[in-house]
């Protein structure tokens, strides 16, 4: 029978039904070992204890109340994000893309409130911010706002890394820069410290804010709580989501004082943004990961798998030619055609995510356990091979 659901993936033929730690289970009972973690999502790998008993517990107690009204595990989650990071106003949303919308319409609106508008929004190629129209005209590339325009103005693309392109274009009507301090979708490309201080000096020297788009390499995956922390610049506005739920659907702002001000009641709004629940998973998700000992973990782990697979793609160059990536945000970059390689996975009951530039993505539970790590390792190898023997 055909799918009545809308065909806007291309979905590899597996149905999942059960999950525990970096293991998945078919539908006809095969065990898969999991090296996507639905796209950075489960953190702490599918069913953690802890997690599941938070749910459990809220659930029990109290599921959802509007944002009219005081919410103490929203509360309680955003102070905790706060301690944490440079922030002092946290907004929370159901998903990245909503954080997108926010970052965008705060940072407008701070220069609407300080007397001087200013509209134009620097990106970069290769970005990703989300599906909404003001995400994917911040992202701009053809392939996901082909037949949608026409498209919110005020967005400028730069090249990744293009220094000279970046200082032409931010000037005293830039309203902010957003970039991702690990581009995801865009294949594990790394924005090195030295360039997340000049933008921000860029910023700083401009009157421009900065967001960061944390989504995917925020929530610990590069070793820190959040990736800008290894620069130690901070940005103005942080988009966060993935990771933070561990699986519930839950996203945030976080933001300064000042870069928030102009977000005063009635700017914005969300019916489930922040809810009991989302809240509940959130703030036990933190508790476990903005943990100095669960991030030494996370380095940890990182350092063993990266070895791994530097012996991994020297072991096999008709397929592999580079490790990509910091921490557990992990990509490799492929010689043969990467879908081929994300396939010969599947084959070899292993998940990996295709990412642009040929680039497939190894997103692990931060919580991976050593033996899965080398578990991993054997799998890739296997799935190598067997793409060098069909080449
Ligand atoms: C996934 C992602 C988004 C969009 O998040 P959704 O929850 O899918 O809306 C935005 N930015 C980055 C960097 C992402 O990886």
């Amino acid at each position: 029978m055909s799918s009545a659901v809308l065909p806007t993936y291309n979905r590899a033929p597996l149905s999942f039904v059960k999950g525990a730690g970096s293991w998945l289970t078919t539908d006809d009972g095969r065990r898969f070992l999991d090296l996507g973690a639905g796209i950075a999502v489960n953190a702490l790998g599918h069913a953690h204890p802890a997690l599941v008993a938070a749910l459990g517990e809220q659930a029990g107690r109290l599921w959802h109340v509007s944002n009219l009204y005081t919410i103490p595990e929203q509360e309680r989650l955003a102070r905790m994000l706060a301690d944490k990071t440079f922030a002092d106003r946290v907004f929370f949303t159901n998903s990245g893309t909503e954080a997108a919308e926010l970052a965008i319409k705060m940072a407008r609106k701070y220069h609407h409130d300080k007397g001087r508008p200013r509209a134009q929004i620097i990106a970069f190629e290769g970005a990703f911010h989300g599906r909404s129209t003001g995400a994917i005209a911040a992202a701009g590339s053809e392939k996901m706002t082909r037949g949608f325009g026409p498209l919110m103005p005020g967005f400028t693309q730069l090249k990744w890394g293009d220094h000279e392109a970046l200082r032409a274009a931010i000037t005293e009507d830039t309203c902010a820069v957003i970039i991702e301090p690990v581009q995801g979708e865009g294949g594990i490309r790394v924005l090195p410290d030295q360039c997340l201080k000049g933008l921000r000096d860029l910023c700083d020297s401009h009157g421009a804010l900065l967001i960061l788009d944390e989504v995917q390499c925020g929530m610990g995956r590069t070793g820190r709580l959040f990736a800008h922390e290894w620069a130690g610049v901070t940005p103005d506005i942080m988009m966060v989501a993935k990771g933070i739920g561990g699986g519930f659907p839950l996203g945030a702002v976080l933001a300064t004082e000042n870069a928030a001000s102009g977000m005063v009641a009635g700017t914005h709004g969300s019916t489930y943004g922040g809810n009991p629940l989302a809240c509940a998973v959130g703030a036990k998700v933190m508790e476990i990961i903005a943990d100095d000992a669960f991030l030494a973990e996370v380095n940890r782990k990182a350092a063993l798998f990266r070895q791994g697979l530097e012996s991994l793609v020297a072991a096999h160059p008709a397929v592999f030619d580079a490790v990509r990536g910091e921490g557990l945000i992990l990509g490799l970059h492929c010689v043969v055609p990467s879908g081929d390689v994300v396939k010969a996975g599947y084959d070899a009951n292993l998940l990996t995510v295709p990412a642009a530039d040929n680039v497939i993505r190894l997103l692990p539970a931060l919580n991976i356990p050593d033996d899965d790590i080398a578990e991993a390792l054997r799998r890739l190898d296997t799935a190598a091979g067997a793409v060098e023997r069909h080449a």
